[in-house]
């Protein structure tokens, strides 16, 4: 199979280019590992060059009045829609999440650059009365060059929905894509170059420890955004502190609990723990509720048809609208999550349904895993406590209230957690008591335009996705007049 598309140039200062290393990277398709197209191998030059190109543009970006650079972010978003269904294509071929659900990443997108346009005015200051022989007021003013790190599971949603609040508030930004699906980015360059003014916005491939590092290295990008692991946060957080003071947001991994009490319907229940875990994109989601823990009285009940549904959910060729999970996105993360069902049979948890390779022809090749749930999990097991980001579900029961806040918080992680019960009080005692930034109450999964979105603990710093992301973008600075 050639590749799938001819885009493959990065983006810095207008142009569309290759990196300074002449180099390229091959990416794969991991249904069937075959190359699907090339993205160029950057270097700390180019971030060099992005910087350089991004310091020039974004004074007359941040001078243009909210109105005006809402009306170019808003163009921004019709031409990604208008290259909607090649975007599909790269973007499932490149991952390996399935296509009826990736249908909305484009609108999700495009839906952020919308709301951030619709809410650039909101970037104002305060008047505060400290003194009555002053007026005390304050101003927000962009960072400058801002970047934008993106891990691989929705690459082109991030890249466009999580740099609009930047900027909205006047910011340029530079986007490294991940390096195992990066293609989707090559497409967005080329959108990004018709609409926005040069230097705006720039796309630099490489690794981590390449373009990335150099990225948090440099000393002219002071505001850090990233959606990552926990590791991956943590090291950047540490080399920026080596440079500079830095302002760094963490979007990190979760462990999430998703909470069951007994006054609750087993088959609605199942339903929504299935959907929980996003086994869409093989459970690579931050967000997934990946601890289904269920009261003692449900629990068999619960376990059952949970292991039915999981089990009847068709693994296939990520391209069919009926495939309900495809490959798990790398060879990496293929090891990773195997390695993580293996510790969960050594370790003494039951396996209840998947655990392996799908058979047949149609996965000879690929980074394949059937759906996977365990049951009897003991929280001193790694499948309960670290995060895998795939397809495994871990299961476990608990009597008390307090044993139930025990078990939901004892992880490092505190992203989201799922909550259900009929009972008002029980559902908001339990939210209160619950270390996680985002929590559904009778339901599960889905993020909301301009509602906050992050997590407590090792999960992150700081919210995206409303007003304070927009504000996040900006310094206060603080004007005293003497009246
Ligand atoms: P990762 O941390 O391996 O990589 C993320 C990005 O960081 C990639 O672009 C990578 O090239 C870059 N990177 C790697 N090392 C770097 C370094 N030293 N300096 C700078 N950049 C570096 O994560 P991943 O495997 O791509 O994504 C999966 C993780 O992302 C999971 O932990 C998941 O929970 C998390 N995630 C979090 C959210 C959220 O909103 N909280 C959303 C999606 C994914």
């Amino acid at each position: 199979m050639g590749y799938i598309t001819t885009a493959d140039r990065m983006l810095i200062g207008g142009e569309l280019v290759e990196s300074t290393s002449g180099a390229w990277e091959e990416t794969f398709n991991p249904a069937d590992e075959t190359a699907i197209g090339r993205v160029p191998a950057g270097t700390r030059e180019d971030v060099d060059r992005a910087v350089a190109a991004a310091q020039a543009a974004w004074p007359a970006w941040a001078s243009k009045t909210p109105k005006e650079r809402g009306e170019t972010m808003r163009a921004f978003g019709e031409k990604i829609r208008a290259r909607a269904t090649e975007i599909l294509h790269v973007e499932v071929a490149d991952t390996g999440n399935t296509i009826t659900p990736m249908r909305g990443d484009v609108g999700h997108a495009v839906d952020s650059l919308n709301y951030y346009a619709g809410i650039a005015h909101e970037l104002k200051g305060e008047t505060i009365p400290a003194t009555p022989d002053h007026l005390h007021l304050t101003i927000r003013e962009p960072y400058g060059v801002v970047a934008r790190i993106v891990p691989f599971n929705h690459p082109l949603m991030f890249a466009v929905a999580r740099t609009a609040a930047a900027l909205a508030a006047g910011n340029a930004v530079i986007v490294k894509p991940p390096e195992t699906s990066p293609l989707s980015a090559m497409v967005l360059a080329e959108i990004a170059r018709e609409a926005l003014p040069p230097g705006v916005f720039n796309i630099v491939t490489g690794t981590g420890p390449s373009v990335g590092e150099a990225i948090v290295r440099h000393p002219d990008i002071k505001r850090i955004a990233f959606i990552g692991s926990a590791a991956t946060g943590r090291a950047i957080q540490r080399t920026a502190a080596e440079v500079s003071v830095k302002h760094v947001t963490l979007e990190l991994g979760g462990k999430n609990p998703m909470i069951v009490f007994p006054d609750n319907d087993p088959d609605e229940i199942a339903q929504a723990a299935v959907k929980g875990m996003n086994f869409t994109w093989q459970g690579q989601s931050c967000g997934s509720t990946s601890r289904l823990m269920v009261h003692e009285d449900l629990y068999d009940a619960v376990l059952e048809r949970v292991a039915n549904i999981v089990a009847s959910l068709r693994v296939g060729d990520p391209m069919r609208d009926d495939s309900d999970m495809g490959p798990i996105n790398s060879a990496g993360q293929y090891r990773k999550v195997m390695g993580y069902i293996e510790s969960g049979n050594e370790e003494g948890a039951r396996l209840v349904t998947g655990g392996n390779r799908p058979e047949g022809q149609a996965f000879a090749k690929g980074y394949w895993v059937r759906p996977t749930v365990f049951a009897d999990v003991d929280p001193h097991m790694r499948i309960w406590r670290e995060e895998i980001f795939g397809p495994v579900l871990s299961v476990s029961k608990w009597r008390s209230i307090d044993e139930a806040i025990r078990l939901a918080n004892g992880v490092e992680y505190g992203l989201t957690a799922s909550i259900w019960t009929r009972d008002i009080k029980n559902a908001l005692n339990t939210a209160r008591r619950i270390d996680a930034g985002h929590i559904w109450i009778n339901g599960v999964g889905p993020h909301y335009l301009g509602v906050p979105y992050g997590g407590m603990k090792n999960s992150g710093v700081g919210r995206e996705e409303g007003i304070e992301e927009m504000l996040s973008y900006t310094e206060t600075k603080v004007l005293n007049i003497v009246l």
